[in-house]
């Protein structure tokens, strides 16, 4: 049989350390995809880096080969004119014996057609820049400007996430100090070797960065749900066998393990719970007492075991006859008490004297004596306290016990 927890908390304590479970779990898994999330930004920002600096590294390497050689000879074609630049170096173009025409490039003149390559397929790409330019291609824009006048002062790198012509990219800016090879062109602009005098920047576009960003964040969001979901499940799984073993130890506390009715323990938590309702709301409520007739003799009679049989018979008649909000308890070893709220004692008395008369139409083969019990009766008076209610249908039970024995009267 199973019985409201008197305390009230029923089912609501494993709930409560569910919803607790739950929420802590919601946090650290949503603590982890954010975490995660922000590593996967920065990852996607170190990559753009790593991909500007290899190229930075490699740019510089083809430059400084091009620079050793102080220069090299292609073909003149429309797409390499001679350098108006050069045009004070007296070989700057030659003839090939047989009159092809060739032309120098300097290092500028090299990086500035690979970028210009590399812009046409799409590729990162990179920029020379001068505070002084000597070709107008070579004016910085609004934020290498900012970044070579921050070289100035020290700073060694520039680096930021823009938008170029409406496309997110990711740009490196580098200082290029003046070397030696340089002064061939710039030596009368005033510069010396050593000096900052421009940048080398670096922009690598973003779109297929962030599409892969994209993919691996879908799949930690994903990873993430269905690890919360089964976490989820998981808890909900935990409480309901939590709240099924709680019900059971509940059950097990407050129960007879002989008669299934509750115990004396549940039954005055109960009755104390009942008798404040009863007097908030002026209602009525009445006890009955029940103690077996010279059961020590059907005991001694018929043995211990046959005694326990008519204690859980004599249960099983009183459950039967009670209403849904009356409670039945064994009260001691064969005393029975019965709460029934919203009876007066003229009601409890007509309920009494059926279970009397069901106990004792009861038989126990193969007992041949009939099983017979006392009814002590009490209603609930505002004033009494759970001792006096008891104790004066514990009064009607002793004066039935005087009167005779198997018969119902008042306290
Ligand atoms: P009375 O009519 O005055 O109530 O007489 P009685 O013999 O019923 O009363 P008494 O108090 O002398 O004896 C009660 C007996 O109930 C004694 C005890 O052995 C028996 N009893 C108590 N609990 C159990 C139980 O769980 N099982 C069985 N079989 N007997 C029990
Ligand atoms: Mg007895
Ligand atoms: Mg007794």
């Amino acid at each position: 049989m199973e019985y409201a927890d008197p305390t009230g908390a029923r089912l609501s304590r494993p709930r409560r350390f569910g919803w607790i479970l739950l929420g802590v779990w919601t946090l650290v898994v949503a603590a982890s995809l954010i975490w995660n999330l922000a590593q996967q930004r920065r990852e996607t920002l170190d990559l753009a880096y790593t991909t500007a600096i290899t190229l930075y590294e490699k740019d510089l390497l083809y430059r400084r080969w091009a620079a050793g050689h102080s220069g090299v000879y292609v073909p003149v074609t429309a797409a390499t004119p001679p350098s108006p630049y050069l045009s004070h170096l007296p070989e700057r173009d030659l003839q090939t014996p047989s009159s092809r025409r060739l032309t120098l490039i300097n290092p500028a003149y090299m990086t500035r057609q690979v970028y210009e390559l590399a812009q046409e397929s799409g590729q990162p790409q990179g920029h020379l820049h001068s505070l002084k330019p000597l070709r107008p291609g070579n004016v910085p824009d609004h934020w290498e400007t900012a970044a070579l006048k921050a070289f100035e002062q020290g700073q060694p790198e520039a680096r930021g996430i823009e938008k170029l012509d409406g496309k997110e990219v990711f740009r490196l800016m580098r200082p290029f100090i003046t070397e030696k090879s340089c002064l061939g062109c710039h030596a009368g602009q005033g510069y010396r070797v050593g000096e900052i005098r421009g940048g080398i920047s670096l922009t690598v576009p973003m779109a297929s960065l962030r599409q892969a960003q994209d993919s691996m964040m879908v799949a930690l969001v994903g990873g993430h749900g269905l690890l919360w979901l089964l976490g989820v499940l998981g808890i909900v799984v935990a409480v309901r066998n939590l709240e099924k073993a709680h019900l059971q130890i509940i059950t097990l506390v407050n129960t007879d393990s002989l008669t299934h009715l509750a115990n004396r323990r549940f039954f005055i938590d109960f009755l104390e719970k009942a008798m404040a309702f009863a007097k908030r709301h002026g209602q009525a409520l009445s006890v009955i007492m029940a103690d077996l007739d010279h059961f020590k003799a059907i005991n001694d009679t018929y043995g211990h075991q046959a005694g326990d049989q008519v204690l859980a018979a004599f249960a099983q008649v009183m459950q039967a006859s009670i209403r849904q909000e009356d409670l039945a308890a064994r009260f001691g070893g064969e005393e029975f008490i019965v709460m029934l709220p919203g009876t007066t004692l003229e009601d409890a008395t007509i309920l009494a004297e059926r279970l009397r008369e069901s106990l004792e139409n009861l038989t126990f083969p193969p007992m041949e004596t009939r099983v017979t019990a006392s009814f002590g009766i009490a209603q609930y008076q505002p004033d009494d306290t759970f001792e006096t209610l008891v104790k004066r249908a514990d009064e009607g039970l002793y004066a039935a016990k005087a009167a005779g024995r198997n018969r119902v009267m008042t306290g």
